[in-house]
């Protein structure tokens, strides 16, 4: 019988945690921890999930400090709000929505973020810290992937962990988490000669790569553990799911599974740094 990765359900039961920690942190300190979201430009999609990411801070009792800036930003012009919000002292983490439109440098405006309030793990120097071992916010998605993993109680210990895609937020970071529980990582991509082989092969799949099923059920292996991190119109996910759902050991739904735990993630990495930062 095939394990249910419910994120939905854990992303919940982290949500009621917090709701404690929060409370604790507003007793001792009068004040509510509070995320920044920065929002550039018209993109629904990209709103909708700020918005989410908002209502997500206030069912736990946080507060979200909504930027909202025009489709013409200027890298220079981000970079002196997150500047701003690195120097709020009512502020503990700030999430800049990916993606920002094509005229701004992403990656300069990510690593202006400082590394204590970079509770979407988006910055370059704790992607480095993450891989290192050494403390830092892990990307948000694969944090939430790794913790559904643990809560399932799926053994990665010397496992075959495939990895389609290696975006900065998604695949690249995820390898490196699965590495670190001692997992054997091969990342494919886009020039990857021979994909349904390494699919083939995978003890845990990682689909990561904003294409439609395009990871085919016939190309899994029986018993694997199936981590589809996509999520596309008509509810289905990167991984044709519906093929291989009784022959996998364990999968994430979709949608419910992998989306609600980044929001959690990311939730939960702010309550994390508001408790460093004492507030
Ligand atoms: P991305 O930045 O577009 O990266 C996609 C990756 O897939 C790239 O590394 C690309 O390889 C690879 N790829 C593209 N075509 C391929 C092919 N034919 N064969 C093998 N690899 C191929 O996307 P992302 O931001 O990582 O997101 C990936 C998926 O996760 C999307 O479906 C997205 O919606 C979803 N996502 C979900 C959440 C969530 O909260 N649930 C959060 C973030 C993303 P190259 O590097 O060679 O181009």
């Amino acid at each position: 019988m095939s394990i249910v990765l419910d994120g939905k359900k854990l992303a919940k039961n982290i949500e009621a945690d917090l709701v404690g920690r929060v409370s604790r942190l507003k007793d001792k300190s009068g004040r509510s921890p509070v995320l920044a979201t920065i929002l550039v430009g018209e993109d629904p999609a990209s709103a909708t999930y700020v918005k989410m990411k908002g209502s997500a801070c206030s069912r736990v009792g946080m507060e979200s400090l909504k930027i909202k800036l025009d489709q013409q930003t200027t890298t220079d012009q981000l970079i002196k709000e997150i500047k701003k919000l690195n120097a709020n002292s009512d502020v503990q983490g700030i999430l800049l929505q990916h993606p920002v439109p094509d005229q701004i440098d992403e990656r300069v405006c990510f690593d202006a973020i400082d590394l204590a309030k970079d509770v979407d793990g988006v910055t370059c120097l704790g992607f480095g810290r993450m891989s290192m071992g050494e403390r830092a916010y892990g990307s948000a998605t694969p944090v939430g992937i790794m913790t559904l993993l643990n809560h399932y109680g799926i053994d990665l210990q010397g496992k075959h962990a495939v990895v389609v895609g290696r975006s900065p937020i998604l695949g690249k970071p995820m390898a490196m988490m699965l590495l670190a529980k001692n997992a054997t990582v091969t990342i494919c991509h886009s020039r990857t000669i021979s994909l349904e082989t390494y699919i083939g092969q995978a003890d845990i799949l990682v689909g990561a790569v904003g294409r439609p099923e395009f990871i085919r059920s016939k190309w899994i292996k029986d018993g694997a553990v199936i981590v589809d991190a996509g999520y596309h119109p008509g509810g289905v996910g990167d991984i044709e799911l519906s093929g291989v759902l009784e022959r996998s050991a364990a999968y994430t739904p979709v949608p419910g599974g992998v989306g609600p735990m980044t929001i959690a993630s990311l939730i939960s990495q702010t309550v994390q740094a508001a408790e460093q930062s004492c507030l």
